[in-house]
């Protein structure tokens, strides 16, 4: 069997880092040959020393004493500038997006475009410009992979059935650290009281938009995308034991689950395997360990940034690139200390109230939506009172 060739986009991430652990185990299966990261040199040069890609993309800032380091055996680039090209080249089989934010969509689009399996975990490209990604992938023959546990858990649970039998799907959600905290305390809470997840380890701003929900509302339009699916369709359920990572609902009433230890390395592999399965290393699911598993309805009043975004669901067009822009500025001025916590809503909620929804989804419009969403929100920020 021919190695596998892996474009790793945002090796230095969580996501990134258990890509790498993943592609460790299979060292007969898998070759890395582009790593990028930003500014983490340190972990980025003890990966290039370790997996010898061929290429490595980084701050054009770091790139002169990255070459003088590793001599001309291996090639720099730019990441901002010179990454779509690189990507495209025909020595990639599967491109992994384990980068944050938007910037991911013009390496996505390219991918697709190029008919490479992709395998996702950003989210932020599939919310801003999922229906654009979706169309070229299928002109292309691009198959696209979904690496967040819960889009893993629903496209493991849609193998081996008629989709005209589905019936629905459960989005479930951990609850966040916020579950059982009320919301009258909601507006003292400061960056380090969200930063602790319950139950997944993961960067700050994915951890502040899962003590809102607001992450659980880009996985309802990300779910949408990526499995076609009717915004009535999706139901999110809140399970704070997170071992079920999502089901799906058939015709007959039957519900398939998927369930696994929280380990992002088991949905990673079984994304880069595909179609097959292998041992993992991990010790696998004691069921016994957790005698009950629970299950509630989320609180839509208590979380507003959910029921936001599962209006903006509803309604597509640009809105999703306005509610995702938002939140990020909303989200940043949070852990900077500039905005409250409550106040992330707010600075969305108006963005989203003050837009003018452009039905058609064209990149230029989404580019455009996406700029005006930044500014406005950021102007935002200022006016709304701690
Ligand atoms: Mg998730």
């Amino acid at each position: 069997m021919r190695k596998k060739r892996i474009a790793l986009l945002g090796s230095t991430g969580s996501i990134g880092i258990n890509t790498l652990d993943v592609i460790a185990r299979f060292p007969d299966r898998f070759e890395v040959v582009l790593l990028t990261a930003f500014n983490n040199v340190d972990l980025l040069k003890e990966q290039i020393r370790r997996f010898k890609p061929g290429r490595v993309a980084l701050a054009k800032k770091h790139i002169s004493l990255m070459a003088s380091c590793f001599g001309s055996s291996i090639k720099f680039f730019d990441v901002e500038t010179e990454i779509i090209p690189l990507v495209a080249e025909k020595s990639v089989d599967i491109v992994v997006l384990a980068m944050t934010g938007s910037a991911a969509l013009d390496p996505f689009l390219s991918a697709v475009r190029c008919g490479k399996i992709v395998a996702t975990a950003n989210k932020e490209a599939l919310v801003i410009a999922g229906e654009i990604l979706i169309k070229e992938a299928r002109k292309s023959g691009s198959l696209i992979l979904p690496v967040d546990s819960e889009q893993s858990a629903i496209f493991q649970a849609l193998q081996g059935h008629r989709r005209e039998d589905l019936k629905c799907v459960h989005l479930t959600a951990s609850g966040g650290p916020l579950l059982r905290v009320p919301a009258s305390k909601h507006c003292r809470l400061r960056a380090m009281d969200v930063l602790k997840h319950p139950r997944w380890k993961m960067g700050p701003k994915i951890s502040v938009d899962s003590a809102t929900l607001m992450n659980k509302g880009f996985e309802v339009i990300e779910a949408q995308r990526l499995f076609s699916l009717q915004n009535d369709q999706i139901k999110v359920l809140i399970h704070p034991e997170a071992i079920v990572h999502s089901l799906v609902e058939y015709a007959d009433g039957s519900i398939i689950a998927q369930l696994s230890e929280t380990d992002m390395r088991i949905p990673i592999q079984y994304a880069l395997t595909f179609p097959e399965r292998q041992a993992t290393g991990l010790k696998g699911l004691d069921l016994t360990a957790y005698r009950t598993l629970t299950f509630e309805a989320p609180d839509l009043v208590k979380f507003p940034a959910l029921a936001l975004a599962l209006d903006v669901s509803r309604q597509g067009g640009t809105l999703p690139a306005v509610l995702n822009a938002a939140d990020e500025i909303a989200v940043n001025a949070f852990l900077t200390e500039k905005l409250s916590f409550v106040g992330i809503y707010q600075v969305v909620e108006q963005t989203i109230l003050m837009h003018k929804n452009k039905g058609s989804v064209s990149l230029r419009n989404i580019k455009d939506a996406d700029v005006w969403a930044r500014e406005t929100a950021l102007a935002l920020v200022t006016k709304i009172p701690d």
